[in-house]
C-alpha cells in the first residue's frame, strides 16, 4: 500500500471553471492530514520543466470564485514520449513527491495512467475537469454546469434579438465529441433543434421542422449546433438550410471561448471541493490509478483503465425526444 507524505497537483488539457475550488480543496485537505503539497504549473509541461512550488493554506485564499486555473494548464507533447515521462519521474523523485493529482480530461488521464504503470511508486489520482462532461465514472465533470449556464445566458440574449427581427439563428457551442452542453442548453432555451455529434443530422428533417415552425407562426427560431456536427459548423449548416427555407433572415453566432471562462457556479464550486477532498482521502487510503467521480450524488472511485475504455458520452435519447416534443 502507498503511504504518501508529499503530494503534487496539476491541471491539464482544456481549462474548466471549478478547477480552482478543486485545487483549494486538495491543498487544504492534504495539509489538514499532515501532507506537504506542491503545485505544478502548466500541467505536464511544468512537470517536465520542473516548474513547481510549495503550496500552503493561504496560497489558495480567495480563488473559489475564479474561473480558469491558478496553476495554468497546457497541452504537452513531450509527456507523450518515454523520455518526457522519465524526466517527469526524476523531477518528482528529487523533490520527494510520492503522489500526483491530475485534474483534466481523458487525455490527461491517459498520460497519468501510462506514467503510473511505468512508475508505480508515484500514486496517481484523476479528477474529471472538462466542460465536455464526457467521462465515464462521473455524472458531472467540473466546469460543465458553469459552461452550460454561460451558454444559456448568451442564448437568452440572442433570443431577444431573434424574436424582435423574426430571425433564425444558428448558434454553435463547444463539444467536438460531446453534445452534452448543446443538449442541456437546447432544453434550457427551448431551441427549435439541437444538432449533436453523437447523432447524424438529417438536414431534410431539420428543414421540415423549421418550415413547420414558420407555418405555426413562430416569430424566431434557434438551432443549436455542437461544433462536432458531421455536416460541419454552424456556418456550414446555415448555408445548407438557407437554400431551402425562404422568408427567414438567417444569422450565425459562434459562442467560442467565452464558454470556458467565468466564475464557477455554486454547483461547480461544491463539486470541485468534493472531488478534491475525495481525491486526497483516496490517496491517503492507499488508492492509485483511479478517478474520483460523482454518481447519484455520492463520491465514487473508478479505475482510470475503466474510465478511459468506456469514456464516450452516451446520448440521452429520452432528453432528445423530450426536447423535440417541448419545442413544437
Ligand atoms: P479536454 O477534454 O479539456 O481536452 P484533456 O485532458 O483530454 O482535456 P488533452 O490535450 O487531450 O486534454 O490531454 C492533456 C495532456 O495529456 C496532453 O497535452 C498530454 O500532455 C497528455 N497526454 C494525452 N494523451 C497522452 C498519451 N497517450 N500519453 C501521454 N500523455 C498524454
Amino acid at each position: 500500500m502507498h503511504k504518501i507524505s508529499k503530494l503534487a497537483v496539476l491541471t491539464s488539457g482544456g481549462d474548466a471553471p471549478g478547477m480552482n475550488p478543486c485545487i483549494r480543496s486538495i491543498v487544504r485537505t492534504a495539509i489538514y492530514n499532515g501532507l506537504e503539497v506542491v503545485g505544478i504549473r502548466r500541467g505536464y509541461q511544468g512537470l517536465i520543466e520542473d516548474d513547481m512550488f510549495p503550496m500552503g493554506t493561504r496560497s489558495v485564499s480567495n480563488i473559489l470564485n475564479l474561473g480558469g486555473t491558478i496553476l495554468k494548464t497546457a497541452r504537452c507533447l513531450p509527456f507523450r514520449t518515454d523520455e518526457g515521462q522519465e524526466i517527469a519521474y526524476q523531477n518528482l523523485k528529487k523533490r520527494g513527491i510520492d503522489a500526483l493529482v491530475a485534474i483534466g480530461g481523458d487525455g490527461t488521464f491517459t498520460g497519468a495512467l501510462r506514467f503510473s504503470k511505468k512508475y508505480p511508486d508515484i500514486a496517481v489520482m484523476g479528477v474529471p475537469g472538462t466542460i465536455d462532461n464526457d467521462l465515464y465514472g462521473s455524472t458531472y465533470t467540473l466546469g460543465f454546469d458553469t459552461a452550460t449556464n454561460t451558454v444559456i445566458e448568451a442564448i437568452d440574449k440572442i433570443r431577444d434579438t431573434a424574436d424582435a427581427h423574426d430571425r433564425l439563428f444558428f448558434i454553435e457551442v463547444m463539444g467536438r465529441d460531446s453534445g452534452a452542453i448543446a443538449l442541456r442548453a437546447g432544453i434550457s432555451c427551448g431551441a427549435e433543434a439541437i444538432l449533436l455529434p453523437e447523432k447524424e443530422t438529417a438536414i431534410d428533417d431539420l428543414i421540415e421542422n423549421l418550415k413547420s415552425g414558420q407555418s405555426k407562426k413562430k416569430s424566431s427560431s434557434i438551432v443549436i449546433v455542437a461544433e462536432g456536427d458531421k455536416h460541419g459548423g454552424a456556418y456550414d449548416i446555415a448555408k445548407l438550410v438557407e437554400k431551402q427555407v425562404k422568408n427567414y433572415d438567417i444569422k450565425v453566432t459562434i459562442l467560442g471561448h467565452l464558454q470556458r471562462g467565468g466564475s464557477p457556479s455554486a454547483f461547480d464550486r461544491v463539486l470541485g471541493s468534493r472531488l478534491g477532498f475525495a481525491a486526497v482521502n483516496a490517496l491517503i487510503a492507499g488508492k492509485t490509478q483511479m478517478m474520483v467521480g460523482l454518481e447519484a450524488n455520492y463520491i465514487k472511485l473508478t479505475t482510470l483503465e475503466e474510465a478511459l475504455t468506456q469514456h464516450e458520452f452516451k446520448l440521452e435519447e429520452d432528453l432528445m425526444k423530450m426536447a423535440e416534443i417541448l419545442s413544437i
